[in-house]
């Protein structure tokens, strides 16, 4: 994408929030992740603004596998600043802890199209308090238990977690 495209297709659709967030204003997909379309080598493509902010502050291309990270939790969020880059998981082991762990769960619920970029951005979503895990779930498009088996480490349990906000103190 030139810079010319990149300022008229995402600098100018983004809008600062009271939280010191950049929100995308422009189309999102069904997971209310911002989506860009453009056109690169003659081809079409589509791209989550907050990638092509997170790779413009970064000098460089994300690698295949890693994924931008927000750590404000607003899937429309593209601010540089809220945003780093992580490692998607091992897509075979993802898979397996999904399939293995799925029964316990007992829904058919569609655990395997969650990456594990979703997961972390499910983990930091519910982290930062703004989101409800019924928000989260009907968000992502995975049922409630899941999100609860996830937050409480049922599955995906190899993804590291921030301490629970609950203190332990009752
Ligand atoms: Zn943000």
């Amino acid at each position: 994408m030139r810079m010319s495209e990149f300022r008229e297709k995402v600098l100018s659709r983004l809008r600062p929030s009271v939280r010191g967030c950049w929100i995308w204003t422009g189309a999102a997909n069904h997971q209310g992740y911002g989506s860009v379309r453009f056109t690169w080598h003659g081809r079409r493509r589509s791209a989550d603004p907050a990638r092509l902010m997170l790779e413009n502050a970064l000098g460089r291309r994300l690698r295949q596998g890693e994924c931008a990270l927000r750590k404000c939790g607003d899937p429309r969020c593209a601010n540089p600043k809220h945003l780093r880059a992580g490692t998607r998981l091992d897509m075979h082991e993802a898979m397996h802890t999904a399939g293995t762990r799925a029964s316990t769960v007992g829904s058919k619920n569609g655990n395997a199209r969650l990456s594990g970029c979703d997961v972390r951005r499910i983990l930091v979503m519910l982290a930062g308090g703004a989101w409800t895990r019924r928000a989260v779930a009907r968000s992502f498009g995975v049922s409630l238990s899941t999100v609860d088996a996830i937050a409480n480490g049922r599955l995906w349990s190899h993804i590291p977690r921030t301490a629970r906000r609950r203190g332990g103190r009752s």
